[in-house]
């Protein structure tokens, strides 16, 4: 079903943002993002996109460019080694599209941008850096923004994906302030030795280390561990604070536990959640991407999930013509695989926090005999989910 073209507002030029901005030119839009940042920079290091993020950034177009900016794991490969280095067992991701979709790609978080923008700027989407929403109001015409930097704009839609600590969502009324998880991941960046080609996960005693390729010559590493609440570290600490917390990890970790420093690109991120009852929007105002379902990060998924809503929100769109109906099926079809998601993520983080150090042996055993069985079940899971969205889409 057509619809009139929408003035559409978007807070926040994250996955989300950006995702939502090619989503909706490319089906007659107009679109403007408002970032809160002075420069198009992201922080960096590294993220995984698995073949259902990847399905939908070819959705978006620019899947070619990812892959050619990344680095995709051959056969999906996942290796588990123990923290001395002793391997335990491999699992594979799936693929899709009879392999033409890889099962992962590692990519600089910065690249991702780098391909979004010029696919933005090929699409017309203006963004204002520097800028965010200070206040709105809505009535039957439209949204009418205040900004922060004086402006007044009104557009038909305002989405807010601006993040876990979104004021899109304080602005709407929402009282939800994100959840700590109780974990802190500790990442970094390294020249990548040109026979490191498949994703590593070492597991610590109630620690994990990875290791991802991220490019031709580049991979990352992340390591989770438990970390107090509202603890801050100073950021010229970070390299030695990396290495002390993963002190006991050998193995394939080990020369890039040794080389970090200033050059590393160390980075710590407290990890919070946000869990939120649908609905995800109030008249002409929608949350997506972080913004309404942050998740941990131990599935890899929270991007694919901010690249999948703003595939689906463009569906919404073009299948109902009344914009509450629109927004109501896209809540409705985009709750159930983000708390799907969520929900398997923040089990596999408890159950690693949980462990007794003293049954690492069983645990690895355990690990060998199921891991791929519980890669299967969750991408089947997750793709009858999408098969349930679908159906919601077309009701
Ligand atoms: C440690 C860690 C590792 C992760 N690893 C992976 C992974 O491997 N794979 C994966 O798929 N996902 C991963 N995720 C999840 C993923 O990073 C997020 O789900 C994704 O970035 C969400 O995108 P977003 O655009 O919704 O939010 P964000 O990335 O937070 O972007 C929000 C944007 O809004 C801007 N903004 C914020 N407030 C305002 C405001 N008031 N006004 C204007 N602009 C504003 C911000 O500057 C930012 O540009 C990981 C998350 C963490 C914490």
């Amino acid at each position: 079903m057509s619809r009139q073209a929408l003035d559409i507002v978007i807070v926040g030029g994250g996955i989300a943002g950006c995702s939502a901005a090619i989503a909706l030119t490319a089906i007659g839009h107009k679109v403007r993002i408002l970032e809160k940042q002075a420069a198009w920079r992201f922080q960096s290091s590294g993220i995984f996109v698995y073949s259902n993020g990847l399905r939908s950034m070819q959705q978006l177009g620019v899947m070619e460019d990812m892959i050619a900016a990344g680095f995709a794991v051959p056969d999906g490969r996942n290796s588990y080694f123990d923290h001395h280095g002793a391997p335990i067992t491999d699992s594979f991701y799936p693929s899709a599209d009879d392999g033409k979709i890889p099962a992962i790609l590692g990519i600089k978080r910065a690249e991702i941008h780098r391909v979004l923008a010029a696919r933005m700027q090929r699409s017309g989407v203006q963004i204002d850096l520097d800028s965010s929403v200070a206040a709105l109001e809505q009535d039957e015409e439209g949204v009418h923004l205040q900004l922060t930097d004086g402006r007044q704009l009104s557009c038909d839609l305002l989405i807010g994906a601006d993040g876990v600590r979104s004021v899109t969502r304080a602005l709407m009324g929402l009282d939800l302030a994100p959840r700590y998880t109780g974990f802190g991941v500790w990442r970094s960046v390294h020249q990548r030795p040109s026979e490191l080609t498949v994703k590593i996960m070492m597991m610590g005693p109630a620690k994990r280390f990875g290791i991802m390729p991220i490019s031709a010559d580049r991979l990352y590493t992340f390591g989770t561990v438990a970390e107090p609440e509202g603890r801050f570290f100073d950021p010229a600490d970070w390299p030695r604070l990396m290495q002390e917390r993963f002190a006991e990890f050998s193995g394939p970790a080990a020369p890039f536990l040794q080389e970090l420093d200033a050059e590393a690109e160390v980075l710590y991120t407290a990890v919070e959640e946000v869990v939120l009852p649908l609905p995800w929007h109030r008249g002409r105002v929608l949350l997506i991407g972080d913004a309404a379902h942050a998740s941990t990060p131990f599935m890899g998924q929270g991007g694919a999930m901010a690249i999948q809503d703003a595939v689906i929100l463009a569906r919404a769109l073009t299948c109902h013509s009344d914009l509450e109906g629109a927004l109501k099926v896209f809540g409705e079809a985009r709750f159930g695989p983000c708390q799907f998601v969520q929900d398997v993520s923040r089990a596999v983080g408890e159950a690693g926090a949980s462990e007794d150090i003293a049954n690492l042996a069983s645990r690895n055993a355990e690990l060998a005999s199921t891991a791929q069985e519980k890669v299967d079940g969750f991408y089947t899971r997750l793709a009858a989910l999408n098969d349930e969205a679908e159906a919601i889409l077309s009701q």
